[in-house]
């Protein structure tokens, strides 16, 4: 089934199924979303005899069989109105067994889903696995439906399906919207968002295909996005043209949600992308650090990892696993570009940049996991790594195919860049390996590591396949800081943290928050509250015999209290600890605590004397600044940065 990468003719067309058919049509009602309920109406195309439908299990872009079937519920079977048994498959219990009755072409099914998140009195997000049911084993690609979304009256949608008819989303009428058939592997990769208060604003005029983001929020004001930042997004636009020098959809939309209520989501598709933050997350260009680069990431993906697709990720049905060997490119090479292209289109400053990408260096160096755990099976385990909890997490070694990627291609950019004097860099390959077959319709090209390795050498010759044995398959048990070195910079431990990560850490939201940070010196991960979440193996808290879930109540004979200073997430001076971990660089005594086990207190020392260490990056004076080289603009932007931007760039 699996297509040599080079062979276009066998890529997989997704606009049109490969044979006529009548389509399923199927009615999403969203109309009950303050009540968490969506249900759907869907009419099936059958023949007499047994049949077998069935829901997504397999999710493209989760990595993970996170379908939710749990949370489907109220499933009527009917024709005519009379309802007709179905019985569940006692192995696939996605599967619904039938016997469809003589004479009888179109089958009704009824089915709702209890939504968990995503949904709240002024927002809806539906991506199609929710509602979606279709017949089992047939490719996924060859099923034709046809979709119709109902809104409550006054409400807007955004989605890069094609409406049926002439449509305004900043209409704004709500009620039920048809579009044009497709199929159910587009429809999965179609999801739609719905609100209230919605905007959509076109993005880079003059670039075709055409750009929107469709933005619904709580708050009235929050969807009118400021101007500066639509400006951003605008350059992201131009910015990918530059860098994969190709576009593989008819239309992109990036649907956004800005919500306090309704959870926070990056979910990648073909010609849209699901993004979801807190309510105030783009509200300033300050405050927006944690978020720069989420629409820059999955904007990315569309040429990397639902254009390119890695071979055995692709399955040609959802009931089908999905495979995460290669998610170091389909992921890690889009967390390098998803920063990189955030920074060139001024979603964050140069130095923001390099603030972050000391943080999440020094983080996998300190992961001590990558003694035992090589990146490559970070990637193979991805549907067993994503949600687990913080106890031993270090240990345990998560999705670190993420980070580890974007050290891994921030090396080959600079490697491409000193093997070539400069003439080349990672734009060569990525307009090879991105932009093959050149400007396509969604389409999905599948591609195994001999691709890569071709495409590498084919910028310059060098031995790619062991330079990526190295890095990739083999245990490593420190992080990859190459790039960084040949990029002019060198990783140090200072007493205060980065400006960019002391703001972001400040501005709190969803990657903000948490107690001070201990985990370069003490070893420590800890909670507001003093709860210890994490603990570093190998550290001087886990010589101490610390766990996590233990809480830390006294310092030095001082009750611990998170609370002692106004700005609890200001790191330079927060709380107790930090005031006792500075006192001891002075003194030759330990640090004294009291920790709570259960119900168990317990006195615990650690002779700790060197005072609070957090990662940044300095300049290697005399070599070349690749970093800088790498963040510039490649793009032509017609408006000049703003000042506020400029303010960024000197912290
Ligand atoms: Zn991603």
């Amino acid at each position: 089934m699996f297509r040599t990468p080079l062979l276009f003719a066998a890529a997989v067309a997704l606009t049109a199924p490969a044979f006529s058919q009548t389509p399923i049509r199927i009615t999403a009602d969203l109309t009950e979303a303050p009540r968490k309920l969506y249900h759907a109406e869907i009419d099936l195309p059958v023949k007499p005899g047994p049949a077998t439908f069935i829901t997504p299990q397999w999710i493209p872009g989760n990595h993970r069989p996170t379908g939710p079937v749990s949370d489907i519920t109220g499933v009527v079977f009917s024709v005519d109105g009379k309802p007709i048994t179905w019985r569940r498959d006692d192995q696939n219990l996605y599967e619904y067994h039938v016997e469809v009755p003589k004479g009888v072409t179109t089958l009704h099914a009824h089915l709702d889903c209890i939504v968990t998140a995503r949904a709240s009195d002024k927002i809806a997000v539906l991506e199609w696995e929710k509602l979606m049911l279709y017949p089992a084993n047939i490719p996924v690609r060859d099923i034709a439906i046809q979709p119709s979304v109902t809104v409550p009256a006054g409400w807007g949608i955004g989605t890069a399906l094609t409406p049926a008819g002439a449509y305004d989303p900043n209409a704004k009428v709500g009620g039920t919207t048809q579009f044009q058939s497709t199929t159910v592997e587009q429809l999965e990769d179609s999801p739609v968002i719905a609100g209230e208060y919605f905007h959509e604003f076109a993005l880079a005029p003059e670039i075709s295909p055409k750009h929107y983001i469709d933005v619904v929020s709580d708050e009235p004001d929050d969807s009118n996005l400021r101007p500066q930042l639509l400006d951003e997004i605008s350059n992201l636009v131009r910015e990918t043209g530059a860098a994969y020098d190709s576009r593989h959809y008819h239309v992109y939309h990036f649907l956004l949600t800005l919500s306090d209520i309704a959870g926070g989501e990056g979910l990648e598709h073909g010609q849209s992308s699901d993004n979801g933050v807190g309510e105030k997350g783009f509200e300033s260009q300050k405050g927006q650090l944690g978020e720069a680069d989420l629409l820059s990431h999955e904007f990315t993906h569309s040429w990397n990892g639902k254009y390119r697709r890695p071979y055995n990720l692709y399955q040609d049905d959802f009931s089908k696993m999905q495979q995460g060997s290669l998610l170091w490119v389909y992921e890690g090479m889009t967390q390098y570009l998803g920063n990189v292209l955030a920074a060139r289109s001024g979603l964050k400053s140069q130095a923001a940049y390099r603030d972050m990408l000391a943080f999440s260096a020094a983080q996998l160096d300190y992961k001590s996991g990558r003694e035992w755990r090589p990146t490559e099976d970070t990637a193979i385990a991805a549907s067993i790594l994503r949600s687990e909890g913080p106890a031993w997490s270090n240990w345990r070694r998560g999705q670190d195919y993420y980070q580890e990627g974007e050290l891994f291609w921030l090396d080959a950019d600079t490697k491409i860049r000193e093997l070539t004097n400069d003439k080349k860099s990672l734009t060569d390959f990525l307009h090879i390996f991105l932009g093959k077959g050149g400007n396509t319709g969604p389409l999905i090209v599948t591609y195994k590591r001999d691709e890569l390795v071709a495409d590498l050498n084919a910028v310059v010759k060098y031995d790619w396949a062991s330079f990526i044995h190295d890095r990739v398959d083999v245990v490593n048990p420190h992080a990859d800081f190459d790039g960084i070195t040949r990029g002019g910079y060198k990783i140090v431990y200072q007493d205060h943290p980065s400006p960019s990560i002391a703001a972001m850490m400040k501005s709190g939201g969803r990657r903000g928050g948490g107690g001070p940070n201990v985990w370069y010196s003490l070893g420590l991960q800890i909670g507001e509250d003093g709860t210890i979440r994490d603990v570093r193996w190998g550290s001087l808290a886990d010589q101490a015999k610390l766990a996590p879930g233990q809480k830390i109540i006294a310092v030095n004979g001082i009750a611990y209290d998170a609370k002692v200073s106004e700005s609890k997430n200001d790191e330079n001076n927060s709380n107790w600890l930090v005031k006792a971990i500075e006192a001891a660089k002075t003194s030759k005594d330990p640090i004294h605590f009291l920790i709570q086990s259960e119900q168990y207190i317990s006195p615990v020392s650690i002779d700790y004397h060197d005072g609070m260490r957090y990662p940044a990056m300095v300049r290697v004076d005399g070599t070349k600044d690749y970093l800088d080289e790498i963040t510039n603009p490649l793009a032509k932007h017609p408006t000049p940065p703003a000042s506020d931007t400029k303010e960024d760039k000197d912290n």
